[in-house]
């Protein structure tokens, strides 16, 4: 074999590119260069479910307001809690949730209390009724109960004053009905990212539109969609634009006037009509563009004017991939979100299968979780990982995330998953 021909024969070392940026390094850089957007909004607490907290909120009023019972039962003073044999004391009243008894405990007396309602002048102790007997008006008591027993104290989950929530908060469900315990009806959260996106490639067509030779619809717009819309940022779809210099240059153009992210599809490999890295390099600001991931090597991260830009591959499965592992990140970032670059929740489960990988870089691979009888998860994978067959992403629960030096894994090795629930 002449030398020419090795240098052109496919190798394990392409696997290895000493020009790809680790997965890590990747991350990081885009953490030192994302900062969160200035503005900010008032909006009803409905409103910011998935929005960004931009102020603390303080709590206006103690929770709970009263001391209240934790129980149905009497409300007692502790120094009437027999310390043996059995106590009698008189109901000279009950006290219900919203209505409290309005009179003061004497000794030897107890009110009928039930969950929730202000525990009574005088009583210092509640005591369930299922420890109790009551005869007419006479209620007796064993020993073994306590002062303070079954009482919420007025405060004691959170005091006037305290922070409840804090800045860069991605509000839950759980975060506004707190927020609507405490009577705040609106908050400050930060302004939404304006994110616009179009697909790059002379073969691509619209949905509706008939399929000459060669071309394939656009699906990059339809799961750009779909993940920008979970994470709640404003979209601008701009369309399909053609492999044409000019075309893309009046598009980003366009784009970084208009969008604080732009993101586009296809065009940054080494392929004859691929411009996306030469027009950003002629706009804007290149900061990486190659990372040792599989699938995803090609992603251009940078900036045109004040807009992050993100060029990701063409293949549909490594769109996805690399908006999950590096621009939802990102925006959420930009958002406000301060837990935005810590990692996804992941863990390490068998894998049941062999999966194929040669060392040099990262691969997320699309697996499928599953529980065993005895309670216990294991993963496989969705079969070929090809970067264009979509469909197994649509069938895979998790990324099996494959670290560099890794080769084939052999059934029943420990293997790093990421569960996509939580992540999409
Ligand atoms: P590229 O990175 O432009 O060379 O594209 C890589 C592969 O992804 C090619 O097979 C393209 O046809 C395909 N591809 C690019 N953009 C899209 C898209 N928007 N929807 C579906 N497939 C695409
Ligand atoms: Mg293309």
């Amino acid at each position: 074999m002449s030398q020419e021909s090795l240098k052109i024969q496919p190798s394990c070392a392409d696997d290895y590119d000493p020009e790809s940026l680790p997965v890590a390094e990747a991350l990081r850089r885009i953490e030192a260069v994302v900062t969160p957007l200035a503005g900010r909004e008032r909006v009803a607490i409905r409103a910011a479910l998935g929005r960004v907290l931009a102020e603390p909120v303080v709590s206006p009023v103690n929770v709970p307001a009263h001391t209240n019972s934790a129980m149905d039962g009497y409300a007692v003073a502790a120094v009437d809690l027999p310390e043996s044999g059995v106590r009698e004391l008189t109901v000279i009243g009950t006290a219900l949730a919203g209505q409290p008894f309005s009179g003061t405990l004497t000794p030897g007396t107890a009110v009928r209390i039930m969950t929730g309602a202000v525990v009574p002048r005088g009583a210092d102790a509640v005591v369930m009724q299922e420890h109790t007997e009551q005869l007419g008006s006479i209620v007796r008591i064993g020993p073994g109960h306590r002062r303070g027993q079954n009482i919420r104290q007025a405060g004691e989950d959170l005091r006037a004053g305290q922070v409840v929530l804090g800045p860069g908060r991605w509000l839950t469900p759980a975060d506004l009905g707190l927020l609507a315990s405490l009577g705040v009806p609106e908050v400050w959260v930060r302004r939404r990212p304006r994110v616009a996106f179009f697909s790059t490639g002379d073969e691509l067509r619209s949905i509706g539109e008939p399929l000459g030779e060669g071309e394939i619809y656009d699906s990059n717009r339809y799961t750009l969609y779909g993940m920008l819309s979970r994470l709640g940022v404003e979209l601008i779809d701009m369309g399909v634009v053609g492999d044409d210099r000019a075309a893309l240059s009046r598009a980003f153009r366009e784009a970084a006037e208009h969008a604080d992210a732009l993101i586009t599809s296809g065009g940054v490999s080494v392929g004859e009509a691929d411009y996306t890295k030469e027009i950003l390099l002629a706009l804007g600001e290149v900061n990486f563009w190659k990372i040792a991931m599989k699938p995803g090597r090609p992603l251009a991260f940078g900036r045109i004017g004040e807009a992050l830009f993100f060029g990701l591959p063409g293949n549909p499965v490594s769109v996805m991939v690399t908006f999950y592992q590096f621009v939802q990140p990102a925006l959420r970032r930009l958002m406000g979100d301060s837990t935005a670059v810590e990692p996804q929740p992941r863990f390490r489960v068998p894998c049941t299968g062999r999966l194929k990988k040669r060392p040099g870089r990262t691969e997320f691979q699309r697996g499928i979780l599953e529980w065993q009888g005895d309670g216990t998860l294991v993963v496989h994978g969705t079969g070929d990982q090809g970067s264009g067959i979509l469909h197994t992403m649509s069938r895979a629960n998790c990324f099996i995330i494959l670290p560099d030096e890794c080769g084939n894994v052999e059934p029943g090795t420990l293997v790093e998953v990421q569960p996509f629930t939580g992540l999409i």
